[in-house]
């Protein structure tokens, strides 16, 4: 069992805590930065300093966020993530429940004697850190930094930055709100962040508006030409190579929601999407039915999730990875009825 992060002595032992770290997992999307900078940007309040480490880069359409500056990408140096490591009292991890998520920067973490806790929305949550604050039913972490500071009673200190940080973890890991993670506790929580005067359409126009060309015509190439119904299976699948990446300038982020349109099919119900990255293949799994695709991401492809949205990555090629995919949605997505 793991120990539980109680809000009561969390606010005990910030107020003896001069300097944190908040880490968040690899390729961060927008809860793990959103909830991170939100955080920050809390303690900032509250008197409690914080550095911020993602283990790499994060796109272009998170780049505009309050207080993003700020982060250091562990990547691109090590030593000054090393350094703020060092000094920190506390560190925590934000939308990952598992080190190996921190990439590069997971070693000097778990070598760290400093107490790590864990602030997150995954299931399962691996034995590493001291203190877990999880709840797998949470729409995204930045909810539950929320419901955090609302435990302290201090949302009164949730200035417009800390609440456009908040709503974007919020917007992106709902789809836009639409997600069945989605709760009369979600939209209190939106309606009470927009309440400080943030400006919700421009966090919309930045997050999703904000295609380059490069990225629309790759979107419709994939659309057009890679997206693949299985036949009978209720399942549909993208892929792209490395050189298809490479003839649209690829960046980091262009794919991002590619695979909510191959589950958009009528019929469809399991979707992936599938790409080549530095050697391996990354993928992305979604469901809006009975299939748990976390299930799936952890037996088939070194990875997890949630029931409805997983990843995982395959050191085969991308047609063996394919076939994989292809042979357990043929199996009705049962892995004991899996072809050996
Ligand atoms: P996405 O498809 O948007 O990259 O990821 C969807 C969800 O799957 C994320 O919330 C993330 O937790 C999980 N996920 C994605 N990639 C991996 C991975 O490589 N390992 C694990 N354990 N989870 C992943
Ligand atoms: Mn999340």
């Amino acid at each position: 069992m793991l120990n539980k992060l109680d809000p009561f002595s969390l606010r005990e032992i910030l107020k003896s805590t001069p300097r944190v770290l908040i880490t968040m997992h690899k390729g961060p999307d927008g809860d793990a930065i959103g909830s991170s900078l939100g955080l920050y940007h809390f303690f900032k309040a509250i008197g409690v300093g914080a550095s911020l480490i993602a283990p790499d880069s994060y796109p272009k359409f998170l780049k505009w966020l309050p207080g993003c500056d700020q982060i250091i990408e562990a990547d691109k140096d090590l030593a000054k993530a090393n350094k703020e490591l060092k000094e920190a009292d506390l560190i925590f991890s934000l939308d990952f429940n598992h080190p190996s998520r921190l990439g590069d920067f997971e070693e000097a973490v778990i070598a760290s004697e400093k107490p790590k806790y864990v602030i997150d929305h995954h299931q399962d949550p691996s034995d590493f850190a001291d203190l877990y604050y999880v709840d797998s039913d949470a729409s995204s972490t930045a909810e539950m930094i929320y419901r955090l500071i609302e435990e302290f009673d201090q949302t009164d200190l949730i200035d417009i930055d800390c609440a456009t940080c908040l709503y974007t973890g919020l917007v992106t890991d709902t789809g836009s709100f639409r997600f069945s993670s989605v709760t009369p506790q979600v939209m209190r929580i939106a309606s009470e962040l927009m309440s400080t005067g943030m400006d919700h359409v421009k966090i919309y126009n930045e997050v999703f508006d904000n295609s380059t060309l490069d990225r629309l015509k790759l979107r419709g190439y994939a659309l057009s030409k890679k997206t693949i119904v299985i036949e009978n299976a209720g399942a549909a699948y993208i892929s792209l190579t490395e050189k298809e990446l490479h003839h649209f300038n690829y960046q980091r982020g262009d794919t991002e929601g590619l695979v909510n349109y191959a589950l958009s099919i009528e019929g469809v119900h399991v979707a992936g999407f599938f790409y080549e990255k530095d050697g391996f293949v990354k993928l992305s799994l979604r469901s809006k039915g009975n299939v748990e695709v976390n299930k799936i991401a952890s037996a088939l492809f070194h990875g997890g999730g949630h029931k409805m949205a997983a990843g995982g990555r395959s050191d085969e090629s991308l047609k063996n990875t394919l076939a994989k995919f292809i042979a357990v949605a043929k199996a009705g997505f049962d892995l004991n009825q899996m072809e050996k």
